[in-house]
């Protein structure tokens, strides 16, 4: 792991120094209570049980055990305490990566597997959850409690305690090997998880697309594969996990033994006294249980750490959006595309391609599918920079501009209508704060949606189904129509806003460009002539440039439609379809 992405994780934790010092404070005492315990033992062996001191043992008993709750008592308190501020550091990393999807760029999402991208933000981030709660409340503690045995056992006997520590380079090797083994194992469950993961969604998402193709059983045998990878996957990774916890369990069983041999050696030659073994022996005893606490948890501390990495490398990946400028612009000059050349990675959507749209005029483009209409507005709206020239809200260039000061006084109704799952008063007013319920109804008005809302039985609390599934074509189109009204834009790009709309609502929208407010700068792309017909001006894009364009010829397929239409045409031949 990079010290990046570790300075990265720990910058959550800063502003806790002060309560994991207490805490730290808190098991640095609880360790330190070693101490007297070990004296008691030591004393009680040593003298009171040759010198008949019943009371003294009886009494010695209980402020072992006394002190033994009161030790756990301060652990309890330390553990909960660290788990309480490790909940708050992550939450505050969980709200920093969130933020950081913001920061990407729509090239980013455009190349990013979502399904991947999710699994990530998810899963990768609650393993950083626990990695935190592992470190804080269960590695720490036991780390410290370990030094303070440690310093025990050195203060019963030196010599008893080297003999031991020789058994500690094993230890370590035992767990530098299972390290490096338990990264690449990770990694084959990370993949498999992920791999099925998208699978499930897949099925979700293509539910009716399966059925319509009749390709349920093509589609689950693809994902197959996929449970059985994971299966395996997950095996190995059981089987790494339980041999690194018994190789561990028999090394501490080989401690056992030497300090069994050494210890029995040191009493014989009178360089310890029993008593001394004994308070040596439950050291090692107490030693145990953090000790297997520390090791036992190396695969989630492992699992923990590359998925801080991830998710450091999501928060700094530099596929950022284009423009970073702080300018507070107020749009009411109109854009300018100032010879715009734009490509997609080596596709040439745009040449040299100037467009002014002014206030108060209503400009057209059309052309072919494919031609870079969508694409003009994706640049209008920041999502990407040309690679040539620049573009201007009024005279100031977008490279100094605040985007999100420009996105504030622009709407769009795009291509796709862009319908969440929530209800039809959400879906209008997503991203305005203090929607007023006149101007909703007035923007559903012109947007000729109220007729069909008014019909539904819970009206606009109408939950409208993932991706607006419960609405029609045109019901969609209707209710984004409506989000972009109700924002009164200074600019708005209409994107095909009639393709899915009978003719009525056609002529509604027609009405409203008609009658839109002089100052609005608009953009309508479209392959309706009717509606084409309505605009200032018209271009058609085709070959990456934009023509001066008169109706009649931007419009060849309207032509075509009519010649189709001619009795003397060739019948076109039907597809033949073989029947089984
Ligand atoms: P339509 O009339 O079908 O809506 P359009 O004129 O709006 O077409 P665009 O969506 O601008 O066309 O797309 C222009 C070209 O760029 C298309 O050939 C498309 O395949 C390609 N394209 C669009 N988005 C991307 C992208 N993110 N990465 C690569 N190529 C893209
Ligand atoms: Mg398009």
């Amino acid at each position: 792991m990079k010290k990046t992405a570790l300075a990265y994780f720990l910058r959550f934790y800063q502003n806790a120094w002060k309560e994991i010092i207490l805490w730290t404070g808190i098991l640095v005492l609880q360790s330190a209570l070693a101490l007297p315990v070990a004296w008691l033992v030591k004393y009680t062996f040593d003298s009171a049980i040759l010198e008949n001191q019943a009371t003294f043992i009886i009494l010695a008993g209980l402020g072992v055990a006394g002190l033994q709750i009161f030790g756990n008592v301060l652990l309890l308190c330390a553990r909960s305490g660290m788990v309480k501020l490790n909940k708050t550091a992550t939450a505050s990393m969980r709200e920093d990566i969130l933020r950081s999807l913001y920061r990407l760029s729509r090239a980013f999402y455009a190349e990013t597997d979502w399904s991947k991208l999710q699994t990530n933000v998810m899963l990768e981030m609650e393993r950083v959850d626990r990695l935190g709660e592992l470190v804080l409340s269960q590695l720490f503690p036991a780390a410290i409690t370990i030094l303070g045995l440690i310093i025990y056992l050195i203060y019963l006997n030196p010599v008893l305690f080297l003999i031991l520590a020789l058994v500690s380079p094993l230890l370590w090797i035992l767990n530098r090997f299972t390290t490096k083994n338990m990264n690449q194992v990770l990694e084959h469950l990370r993949e498999a998880t992920r791999i099925y993961n998208q699978g499930l969604q897949s099925i979700i998402q293509l539910i009716d697309l399966t059925r319509i193709q009749t390709a349920e059983e093509m589609e689950l045998q693809k994902q197959q594969a996929g449970i059985k990878n994971l299966a395996k996957a997950s095996v190995s990774w059981a089987w790494t996990r339980n041999s690194h916890s018994l190789a561990q369990e028999t090394l501490i069983m080989l401690a056992m033994v030497v300090i069994l041999v050494g210890g029995g050696w040191l009493v014989t030659n009178g360089q310890m006294t029993l008593g001394g073994l004994v308070a040596f022996y439950a050291g090692v005893a107490l030693i145990r249980g953090p000790l297997q606490t520390l090791s036992g948890n190396i695969p989630q501390a492992v699992e923990g750490l590359q998925a801080v990495q991830i998710m450091h490398d999501l928060r700094f990946n530099p596929n950022v959006e284009p423009y970073t400028g702080a300018r507070a612009v107020i749009v009411d000059q109109g854009i300018t595309f100032e010879s715009v050349s734009f490509q997609y990675k080596d596709k040439i959507i745009l040449k040299d391609l100037s467009l002014r749209l002014e206030p108060g005029v209503l400009t057209s483009v059309v052309g072919p599918n494919g031609s870079g209409k969508s694409t003009l507005t994706y640049l209008l709206l920041g999502f990407y920079r040309p690679q040539g020239g620049r573009l201007l809200a009024g005279d100031v260039p977008y490279d100094e501009i605040a985007m999100r000061s420009l996105r504030q006084q622009i709407a769009v109704i795009p291509q796709d209508p862009m319908i969440f799952s929530g209800t039809i008063w959400e879906n209008i007013t997503y991203g305005d704060p203090n929607p007023a319920p006149e101007a909703v109804q007035e923007a559903l008005s012109q947007a000729s949606a109220l007729d069909f809302i008014q019909e539904l039985p819970a009206g606009l609390n109408t939950c409208v189904g993932e991706k607006g599934m419960r609405l029609s074509g045109g019901q969609r189109q209707k209710l984004a129509i409506a989000r972009a009204l109700l924002r009164k834009p200074r600019v708005l790009i209409l994107d095909e806003p009639t393709n899915h709309l009978d003719q009525e609502s056609t002529e509604k929208i027609i009405r409203l460009l008609q009658a839109s407010p002089a100052p609005l700068t608009t953009l309508l792309i479209t392959h309706d002539p009717v509606l084409a017909r309505e605009a200032d001006r018209i271009f058609t894009l085709d070959e990456g440039q934009l023509q001066i364009a008169e109706l009649d010829e931007a419009w060849p397929a309207s032509q075509l439609m009519e010649e189709e239409l001619q009795p003397d045409l060739e019948p076109v031949p039907k597809p033949s379809f073989s029947t089984n």
